[in-house]
């Protein structure tokens, strides 16, 4: 099974890491973990899509009953028509 991860994340934290052993006196290995970065910038990057979490917010008072979408502000023709998923911007409503 594939595990996709956070390419810029993964970078700054190995250039984190390569710095720590640059101060530590661990020249060679710091070069190495840089080279490894050098590496990772030149991999293809994987077709997948970005998953956008959401939720409804509810506004109840005495006045007005509705939700609307934390992402994009969609608010339903009616409170009954609450999806998992904005029909606006496509969020995934608490589906984690
Ligand atoms: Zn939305």
């Amino acid at each position: 099974m594939a595990r996709y991860i956070d390419a810029d994340i993964a970078e700054k934290s190995l250039r984190q890491y390569a710095e720590q052993k640059h101060a530590n006196g661990e020249i060679e290995l710091a070069n190495g973990i840089l080279k490894a970065v050098c590496k990772l910038r030149t991999l293809p990057s994987a077709d997948v899509k970005e998953v956008v979490r959401g939720g409804w917010i509810e506004h109840i008072n005495s006045y007005e009953n509705y939700c609307e979408c934390s992402r994009c502000g969609y608010i339903p023709d009616s409170p009954l028509d609450e999806t998992n998923f904005c029909p606006n911007c496509g969020a995934g409503m608490g589906v984690e």
